[in-house]
């Protein structure tokens, strides 16, 4: 339901919006990257676009389709994803791993590819939407619908569809069959095909203020408000990053320790070692990369006010440990430089640069900045 997850209330409101004046478009797109909540906008319109009772402002959460709906057991709603197809596991389509997929997601209101992707047995594997996917949609939605209300469609991550599934899907899009709701998430939509794209109406999804972040850890888990905080600053708007750090007693700080053994790896100028870093890192994702940029220069913010004796904020013990050694290598002498590389990098990571290459050349101007003398 949109009352039962927290914030993004402009957003709920253009979609309640479009529900009241009776505009929901037949083919939608939410795009936000991970762990934006764009998946829980997009579940909950469906739910919306089923409930029996509605009101204006949310579903009713009580008739039997909300509770279908909540149980992800309703037979209207279909729902198809990337996998990673297997001639011996016999898996084709979404259908073959719904029950992996559904546990996950009810398992976890945030999950990622990463997650998912380590789910269906292997980690560095992407999966894919295939043509049998697309035939298996096509079929399925060309049948009465079960309950007699709307049809609905998931789409997890459109981007991974090749361009024959893409294909096959134009005319679906273009002309559902009655009553049928075509709703796609996806984490960038640089990445969709664009006879798709053009097709679809989208609401971009922004990612979540520390603010929000903080709010949702103290109030979904047992945390100090100081702990929530400290964890919202290093998550970056990713609230999958953010659950996971609070869930994780080890992991309270997800980059911290690649960050560490980059700036290592930088200072001493190992290639060898930088090249397996950059490619270990750039299987992890581009939300990770973009996530570790804006980590970084985090923490050479912090160096910096380290140098001023200004009191930190939302600092961890072990950053903290870190730092001490770390702070002198950044200084007015390279600050400007190290955060135009930053910022250059995110850039581009945004617009669908090569994580691998990026990294690298990344790494490589690191090595030369943290020559510069110490302060
Ligand atoms: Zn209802």
């Amino acid at each position: 339901m949109f009352s039962t997850f927290y914030g993004k209330n402009n957003l709920k409101s253009k979609v309640l919006n479009l529900y009241n004046t009776k505009r929901v478009p037949h083919a939608l797109l939410f795009n936000g990257s991970e762990g934006s909540g764009a998946f829980q906008l997009a579940m909950s319109l469906a739910q919306l676009l089923l409930c029996q009772e509605p009101s204006l402002s949310d579903s009713c959460g009580k008739c039997s389709s909300c509770v279908k709906v909540e149980k992800m057991m309703h037979p209207d709603v279909h729902f198809s994803f990337p996998i990673q197809l297997s001639q011996t596991n016999k898996t084709n389509i979404s259908d073959d791993l719904l029950d992996l997929f559904l546990e996950m997601i009810s398992e976890l209101s945030f999950f990622s590819t990463e997650i998912w992707n380590d789910k269906m047995g292997n980690k560095n594997k992407q999966g894919v939407i295939g043509t049998k996917e697309s035939q298996q949609i096509i079929k399925k939605l060309a049948l009465k619908s079960y309950e007699g209300g709307p049809k609905i469609l998931l789409m997890w991550l459109p981007e991974e569809m090749n361009q024959q599934a893409a294909n096959k899907l134009l005319k679906l899009i273009e002309e559902p069959p009655k009553n049928t709701y075509l709703l796609f998430i996806s984490e960038e939509k640089e990445n969709l095909l664009s006879t798709i794209k053009s097709r679809l109406q989208t609401i971009d999804v922004p990612n979540y203020s520390d603010e929000e972040i903080t709010q949702i850890l103290l109030d979904k888990f047992d945390c100090s408000e100081s702990e929530a905080q400290t964890i919202a600053s290093n998550s970056f708007g990713n609230m999958s990053i953010a659950i996971q750090c609070i869930k994780n007693e080890n992991q309270k700080d997800a980059y911290l320790s690649p960050f560490i053994n980059w700036m290592r790896l930088c200072y001493t100028r190992n290639i060898a070692d930088t090249i397996d870093w950059v490619d270990a890192n750039s299987k992890e994702g581009r939300e990770h990369i973009k996530g570790l940029l804006m980590y970084s220069l985090e923490m050479f913010r912090k160096c910096i006010l380290g140098h001023y004796l200004i009191d930190i904020k939302n600092i961890t013990q072990d950053q903290k440990q870190f730092l001490k050694k770390f702070m002198p290598f950044i200084n007015h002498k390279n600050i400007v430089q190290f955060s135009q590389v930053i910022n250059d990098a995110h850039f581009h990571m945004e617009r669908n640069a090569n994580p691998k290459i990026l990294l690298l050349d990344v790494s490589i101007q690191f090595f030369r900045l943290l020559k510069t003398d110490k302060k």
